[in-house]
């Protein structure tokens, strides 16, 4: 195994346990938490978070998008329900039958081939009806189309339907935001269609992070939230606000393999992308853009830790890049943290998101397998 490593991105998996334990707290006994781990678990690592969240958490179910994803999860070992939620190119429905997948169902092709791949292996899949209500990316509009589409369903006796879902477009925008409400209400209205039509539904769910810390009347319908941001401690408000209390449980880093001065009249980088106009002192890190850290933040004179001071990036190349320690002591070989903390200092993600003007889910979900993921608990890492 390859162990040499130019950065790495640790885990605090005790600290992932607490949030988790902080959300359920703050929804309630009567409403469990179903773990959204796409795009790599936000860049935290698939199959690792997911044991965690399966033992550690004791969740019975998770969901993600891309059924490459619930594909390696099976394979990596887990075993807990998973719900993909993502849409499945027709060519890959076997994957749901083969790995004991559920599926987001909203139209009539998909339901009759994984009805005949089902039966083809004497199984069944279970799927949960996605709701159209205001997102238009994949879901069935309540009334005539969704009772076509339970008539249909209910005819073909290799589906089951477990559960009815919906995505808010709006949800981290503002509280009480009027979008999201006019979603719920479709969705309540498309709840009580099915279940009218006599179906028992074993998960409802419509919130994510978001809509989860203000939409008490949505969490109260549904049996499940759809969380993950708020598990990893980041809370995804657009204005910032957090009533849980939640802690970033992550530290990204990488090394210093350069340091050295620089006069007025040179410059730094491609391109001269950096001109120096004072004596400086730049040291170079192990650490680049495709590694999948954001340019802007690495060329935009994004805020990095080094020895305990706040300085900035100037510049990055693919695999390097440079930052200034003028007055700042400092040495070949040591480490720099670009998110976390570091003596009084700390960065954060938000910071990041805020600088960047991209989401946490971008910004993290990019981070390269070149950097090590470690994960510690307090037994050690
Ligand atoms: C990503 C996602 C979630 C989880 O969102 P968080 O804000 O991270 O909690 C929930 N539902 C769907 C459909 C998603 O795509």
């Amino acid at each position: 195994m390859n162990q040499y490593y130019n950065s790495y991105f640790k885990v605090d998996m005790d600290q992932v346990i607490r949030n988790f334990n902080k959300v359920q707290n703050y929804i309630g006994s009567n409403t469990d938490i179903i773990p959204v781990i796409k795009g790599n678990c936000y860049g935290y690592g698939l199959v690792p978070m997911a044991k965690l969240f399966e033992e550690g958490c004791q969740v019975k179910m998770l969901a993600n998008a891309a059924i490459y994803e619930a594909v390696e999860l099976r394979q990596g070992g887990v075993t807990c329900d998973i719900l993909v939620m993502g849409g499945i190119p027709q060519h890959l429905l076997q994957g749901a039958v083969e790995y004991d997948l559920q599926i987001a169902l909203f139209e009539e092709v998909t339901a009759r081939r994984v009805h005949q791949l089902a039966k083809n292996a004497g199984k069944k899949v279970k799927v949960h009806l996605k709701i159209e209500t205001g997102m238009n990316r994949l879901g069935v509009r309540p009334g005539p189309a969704l009772h076509d589409l339970l008539n249909l369903v209910k005819s073909l006796d290799n589906l089951e339907v477990v559960g009815v879902y919906t995505h808010f477009a709006t949800s981290t925008a503002d509280y009480y935001d009027t979008f999201a409400v006019e979603q719920f209400e479709k969705f309540k209205e498309a709840v009580s269609q099915i279940e009218t039509s006599g179906i028992t539904l074993k998960y409802i769910h419509c919130c994510n992070s978001a809509a989860t810390t203000w939409y008490k009347e949505a969490v109260e319908l549904c049996t499940h939230v759809r969380s993950c941001s708020s598990i990893l401690g980041h809370m995804a408000m657009e204005d910032g606000r957090e009533p849980i209390g939640l802690i970033e449980p992550v530290e990204i880093g990488a090394y210093i393999t350069n340091v050295h001065d620089v006069y007025p009249g040179e410059s730094v980088g491609y391109s001269r992308y950096f001109k120096v106009t004072e004596p400086m002192k730049v040291a170079t890190l192990s650490i680049g853009f495709a590694d999948g850290f954001y340019p802007k933040w690495m060329r935009g004179q994004g805020p990095v830790l080094v020895s305990g001071h706040k300085t900035r990036f100037l510049g990055c190349c693919m695999d390097q890049s440079f930052v200034d320690v003028t007055g700042i002591p400092c040495e070949i070989g040591q480490k720099v943290i670009l998110i976390g903390r570091d003596g009084d200092q700390r960065i954060t993600t938000w910071d990041m998101e805020q600088f960047c003007e991209n989401t946490f889910e971008y910004l993290f979900g990019t981070i390269g397998p070149r950097v090590e993921r470690i994960y510690c608990t307090k037994t050690g890492c």
